[in-house]
């Protein structure tokens, strides 16, 4: 693991040769020719712009495959290992039980700042019928059948457990995969040491392989980024802004709380520096953006909190594959803005129960989401109809929503960094930081 520390880090030599910077400057350049592609100056017609960013998009269409392909037996090895890899039963108890309070802790915050900004700002209050009219009639191909949408609580709670793994695997169901591999850890714990060799090694090989393609992958990171986001930019015209400002301003406005929330985090339990910390996270805090997916950045996030941040794996590799299955901090904020804004947009007003249950519903949400663009939507037509809010109002939303998915997705991929930090220190499990590590941000 450590041959890669270097050649991921590359923070030696001038600016442009460091991967972050070539990075940015792919995100900078895609939203630039994305914009010249767009409906606002209307250059070029809109099929020609379509087919250059199909092509340009090409590239990032292919890292993402990539990184899918890889990701599920990453996540099936790391789970697995983190478990049974340490031989100590009890540090894993330790950290398992350290992640699931924590979680539970960020994400209820998470949801508590989100109702107190959208009350205080109010986005959604004096909006005209005549405007989420006409939003509504543009209309939004949601999928309600989608994740834990439409399920009873106890259907979806048998459904956590995979009866077939294959057909988990076939389907991504990476909650379910997380668990299978957690059984797994488990019972190589039990067995005697002889038996669980072989899976381990197994194991351990599956995991240097898909972690040796990333690093090839993140040579390629720059040009993906910039395609995937120059056919983001070139899809959207202002217009989808028009009115919805202050929707924007809240939203973002909660991230940038939440992401405060971890400066603090990091500063008062990690006891490090969250400047030295965000330096060292920008690889995935870019990707994440791009991709708008935990899951297809996850691969990433664990290479960054280990040879970056100097996280210890046995931690590490527990806490990211988990935390990107279930803490979606950025994702539960986002359920408790979008249902604010339209219980005001449509003079609907919840009470202390409503949000309570939207408390609930918003940190189920964040476990029952799956890592991937516009997987909340779906979720929250379910959310919206158990508090009596006219579903369609996700019409309303939609056309923002890939660009606010971009940035939840940022804060759900530093969540599980700062959590990993967070638990090698509360388990203490915190072992020496590389040279890398501190040197990398320089
Ligand atoms: N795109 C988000 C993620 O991958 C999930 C969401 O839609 O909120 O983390």
């Amino acid at each position: 693991m450590n041959a890669h520390i270097a050649e991921l880090s590359n923070n030696e030599g001038p600016l442009t040769s460091r991967l972050w910077f070539r990075v940015l400057i792919g995100l900078i350049a895609g939203v630039v020719l994305g914009m010249f592609l767009g409906p606002d100056f209307d250059l070029v017609a809109k099929e020609t712009s379509n087919t250059i960013t199909e092509w340009l998009a090409l590239p990032g269409q292919l890292f993402i495959n990539i990184i899918k392909f890889i990701v599920i037996p990453l996540i099936l090895s790391s789970v697995a290992l983190g478990i049974a890899g340490g031989d100590d039963a009890g540090a894993v108890k330790k950290i398992g039980f350290s992640v699931v309070v924590y979680f539970m802790f960020t994400t209820t915050m998470s949801v508590l700042i989100a109702i107190f900004i959208s009350n205080l700002i109010g986005p959604g209050e004096g909006l005209s019928q005549s405007f989420i009219e006409s939003k509504i009639s543009e209309g939004s191909p949601v999928d309600t059948n989608f994740g834990f949408a439409g399920s009873s609580i106890p259907e979806t709670i048998v459904n956590l457990i995979p009866t077939n793994p294959f057909a988990s695997m076939a389907n991504a169901e990476m909650l379910q995969l997380v668990i299978a591999s957690g059984i797994t850890g488990l019972a190589l714990l039990r067995v005697p040491k002889e038996e669980a060799i072989p899976l381990i090694d197994f194991l351990n090989s599956v995991q240097a392989a898909t972690l040796a393609i990333v690093t090839w992958l993140m040579r390629f990171a720059p040009i993906a980024v910039f395609g995937l986001i120059t056919r983001v930019t070139s899809e959207r015209g202002s217009t989808a802004f028009t009115g919805m400002l202050s929707y924007m301003f809240t939203f973002i406005l909660v991230l940038a709380c939440l992401l405060l929330m971890y400066a603090i985090i990091l500063m008062v339990i990690s006891k490090r520096s969250p400047i030295e910390f965000f330096k060292n996270i920008r690889e995935p805090f870019i990707l994440a953006f791009s991709t708008s997916s935990s899951s297809a950045t996850m691969p990433i996030t664990l290479k960054t909190a280990e040879e970056k941040l100097g996280v210890n794996p046995a931690v590490s590799r527990l806490v990211v594959p988990l935390g990107t299955t279930i803490n979606m901090d950025g994702t539960a904020a986002y359920q408790a803005v979008v249902v604010l804004f339209l219980s005001q947009a449509y003079g609907i007003p919840l009470d202390a129960g409503a949000l309570a249950s939207l408390l609930s519903f918003s940190i189920a949400a964040s476990i029952g989401t799956p890592g991937m663009p516009g997987a909340s939507l779906p979720i929250l037509v379910a959310i919206l109809a158990s508090l009596g809010i006219p579903g369609e109002g996700i019409a309303l939303v939609f056309a923002l929503d890939r660009i606010l998915d971009m940035c939840r997705t940022t804060v759900n991929v530093t969540g599980d960094m700062v959590t990993s930090t967070v638990v090698e220190r509360i388990t203490g499990m915190k072992k020496e930081v590389p040279d890398s590590a501190t040197e990398a941000a320089k």
